[in-house]
């Protein structure tokens, strides 16, 4: 049995029999990875809070033969975001990242780039309190990732550049933006504000954007409209997002 160690995310958890734990996560080396933790659930388990959500770690586990479930033998934590799941606004994102990246991602297939946006994503909601940005980076570039992101600056149907002050329609269907001229009944509009965040989030690390240049209204209006494609896609409806609250 070859031990594996990898940096990796912790996505869910869930009680096993009598102290042991059902543990989702995300290895940068592996992709998504589920595997059981031995004893994770007694007083003094050697895991100590290394098993929460979000939490960034070391971990290290065995691939077991013809079992789906690897055994997670050791973990160490790197960065914990329990003090950001206090505080509630925060915390509904954090699990909507989580449960995100777990519907969207299929098992053992490394993704750097979904590994990078969970990770400075959950860190932009630690460090500011104020969820709105991130989340609507998250969504967007999930959807980008996912290639599931129509393109932003031109019309699918009549091909008529959209300018920075065009509103569109989006079908989530069929992955793709309208412009007015075209638009059918049952597709979604975005404001123009929300495509020119948008356009601004894919050309710019998240860490690079002013959030003071960003209302958080926009920021969700993008949000919910990203949200509806990944719920699209994975056929669902995400628990985390009915907990969203409206931005002030
Ligand atoms: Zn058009």
């Amino acid at each position: 049995m070859p031990v594996h160690e990898s940096e990796a995310i912790i996505l869910q958890g869930y009680p096993l029999g009598e102290g042991d734990r059902l543990v989702s996560f995300l290895s940068r080396t592996m992709g998504r990875v589920r595997g059981v933790a031995s004893g994770a659930r007694k007083t003094k388990s050697r895991f100590g809070s290394t098993l929460e959500r979000l939490s960034h770690v070391r971990i290290w586990f065995f691939e077991r033969p013809s079992r789906e479930l690897v055994r997670i033998n050791q973990c160490e934590l790197i960065e914990s975001f329990l003090d950001a799941f206090r505080d509630y606004a925060s915390g509904v994102a954090l699990a909507v990242f989580s449960e995100v990246t777990e519907a969207v991602l299929p098992d053992h297939e490394a993704s750097d780039a979904n590994f990078r946006l969970l990770l400075l994503s959950a860190q932009a909601v630690k460090k500011s309190g104020r969820p709105e940005l991130p989340l609507a980076y998250f969504t967007l570039w999930t959807v980008k990732l996912g290639g599931w992101l129509p393109a932003l600056d031109a019309c699918a149907k009549c091909g008529r550049a959209l300018v920075a002050s065009d509103a569109a329609y989006f079908s989530r269907r069929a992955s793709a933006l309208v412009c007015a001229a075209c638009r059918v009944p049952g597709l979604r509009v975005i404001s123009a504000a929300a495509l020119v965040v948008a356009r601004k989030m894919l050309a710019e690390r998240l860490d690079r954007i002013n959030a003071e240049m960003i209302a958080p209204k926009v920021a969700r209006e993008l949000s919910d409209v990203m949200l509806d494609v990944i719920e699209h896609q994975i056929d669902r409806k995400l628990q985390a997002r009915e907990l969203l609250e409206s931005p002030a």
